[in-house]
């Protein structure tokens, strides 16, 4: 089968093997799959991740499951073991021996099939477009942030950064009429947000009354500036929600974090049913976020495009 597989480097092959199924497993054939920056990051080391890449998909069950097969679906990324204490509390995205598709020592989905065991399934209405919900995963991981935190309606809410991360976190915020403003680098895709119902403002123009004012803060720029810049922001008994992996070693100054007593929260992955429920009710839309839709064919391609500073979701198509 076609697979994009990182091996020390990206590359494209023709004949990978189609994986078997083992206990419990359905086999997906893959209709339509998200470039996400976790990807991007792999390529560049992130995990020390060798294998086949990507864990954004919608795709059709062909094998495993007599009731699945023929079904429309997507699914949760992580893997978990179910016999841990995380698992036990429910907490089967921490779980320590878990995988992770395309991240974690699992096959992803850029492949034109792949496996994922049944309960990480969740079958999609059909009144979803397989161009919507591709975007289920970082959805979910938008929501994420209002599973952790409680904002307040009378918080003055800021979010950071306005490339994928930040424009799926911008959607999910006015889908639950939250009031923020939402900082970033570029005209374009600060009007999209504003077009979402999001008050913008570019980061040149942020003026000093901005500086410690915020209640929370949420940063989605992946970058070690915009880290400090949000931390910046953060009012005295605040909160900063780290949404970024942001691959730095290099060193942070974290003092004002203790000065100005300021909580740090931590926010990765989601749980897709509730925003599954966003797609159904068209609480979302997430179409306007699609750059490009390209051939499965045009992976390496698709990841240079990718890269471009104008481009936002690249989707490929089976
Ligand atoms: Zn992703
Ligand atoms: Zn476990």
């Amino acid at each position: 089968m076609k697979a994009l597989v990182f091996e020390n480097e990206l590359k494209f092959h023709n004949d990978y093997p189609i994986p078997e199924i083992k206990e419990g497993e359905v086999l997906i054939k893959t209709s339509m799959v998200g470039i996400c920056n976790t990807d991007y990051e792999i390529t560049k080391g992130y995990m020390g991740y060798n294998g086949v890449l990507g864990h954004e998909f919608v795709g059709v069950v062909v094998d495993g499951d007599k009731e699945l097969i023929g079904k429309r679906v997507v699914g949760e990324i992580n893997l978990a073991c179910n016999t841990c204490s995380y698992c036990a509390q429910g907490l089967q995205r921490h779980c320590p021996n878990r995988q992770t598709l395309g991240i974690f020592n699992k096959d992803g989905c850029f492949s034109e099939y792949f496996t994922l065991p049944k309960e990480n399934i969740l079958l999609v209405p059909d009144n979803i477009s397989d161009e919507e919900i591709v975007f289920i995963e970082p959805i979910a991981a938008a929501l994420e942030i209002l599973e952790q935190v409680k904002i307040e309606p009378r918080y003055k809410v800021a979010l950071l950064g306005d490339g994928k991360l930040g424009l799926s976190i911008a959607l999910v915020l006015n889908a639950y009429n939250i009031d923020f403003v939402h900082i970033g680098k570029h005209e374009e895709k600060l009007a999209l947000s504003s077009k979402m119902g999001s008050k913008t403002k570019l980061l040149a123009e942020i003026s000093n009354e901005y500086k410690m004012s915020f209640d929370i803060v949420i940063e989605a720029t992946g970058s070690k500036g915009g880290f400090e810049t949000s931390l910046s922001l953060v009012k005295p008994r605040g909160t900063l929600v780290l949404k970024s992996t942001i691959a730095a070693n290099e060193g942070l100054n974290l003092a004002s974090v203790v000065v100005n007593e300021i909580t740090i929260v931590g926010s990765r992955c989601g749980l897709f049913a509730p925003a599954m429920r966003l797609f159904e009710n068209n609480k979302i839309d997430v179409k306007p976020l699609i750059s490009h839709i390209l051939p499965f064919d045009n992976a390496l391609d698709a990841f240079e495009l990718n890269k471009k500073k104008e481009v936002i979701k690249v989707l490929l198509k089976f």
